[in-house]
């Protein structure tokens, strides 16, 4: 499977997709600009960055 950072990533695909948009790999040797960085994994959901935020609240929060 071919690996792309994120750069690459938007232009093939005219995207403007922000680091927080997507789940990264390591850093991995890109087929776009064959530099070793960071990979698209796969797309990061919405309902994902939410459900972790409430999560990140809970644990602040503590036990009350
Ligand atoms: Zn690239």
């Amino acid at each position: 499977m071919a690996e792309f950072c994120l750069d690459c990533w938007n232009k093939m695909n005219h995207t403007r997709l922000a680091e927080e948009d997507v789940i990264l790999s390591e850093p991995d040797l890109c087929e776009g600009c064959a530099e070793i960085r960071p990979t698209i994994v796969r797309y990061s959901t919405r309902r994902e960055k939410s459900k972790a935020r409430r999560r990140e609240k809970r644990q602040s929060s503590g036990s009350s």
